[in-house]
């Protein structure tokens, strides 16, 4: 059984990561960093690509928790850079760090079980 202070520790993920409409859940997602893991942790980069980095927000709408990874990939033509980003529901701190260790940047998007909603270049659609 959990005590007390895990009860106050656990939460549970932000309200837009179960939306329909991946437009609406993007809008809701408004969030402030608590945790900032940087671009590399646990000896794997936190991002897919060029350069990104993990944080863990805390939505300024519902209270809920976001695993947000965002990446870039360098464009080595004319072409535009690329941006991607994808938004993981967790319900703790230490569940996001959990997925830290556990995951790379390349390996939360393909072994990731839940649904997570991504964005590329500002196109939005859920994993699954
Ligand atoms: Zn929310």
């Amino acid at each position: 059984m959990a005590d007390k202070e895990q009860m106050k520790m656990a939460g549970k993920p932000c309200e837009g990561l179960f939306m329909t409409d991946p437009v609406e859940a993007y809008q809701h997602i408004r969030y402030t960093v608590i945790r900032n893991y940087g671009d590399y942790a646990y000896g794997h980069p936190l991002h897919v690509w060029d350069e990104g980095r993990r944080v863990l927000g805390k939505c300024i709408h519902c209270g809920g928790y976001v695993l947000v990874q965002s990446s870039e990939f360098h464009s080595f033509t004319d072409a535009p850079d690329g941006y991607y980003t994808d938004f993981f529901p967790v319900s703790s701190l230490e569940e996001a760090d959990e997925l830290n260790k556990k995951y790379d940047g390349f390996a939360i998007e393909r072994e990731f079980e839940g649904r997570y909603l991504m964005e590329t270049n500002g196109y939005l659609k859920w994993s699954k």
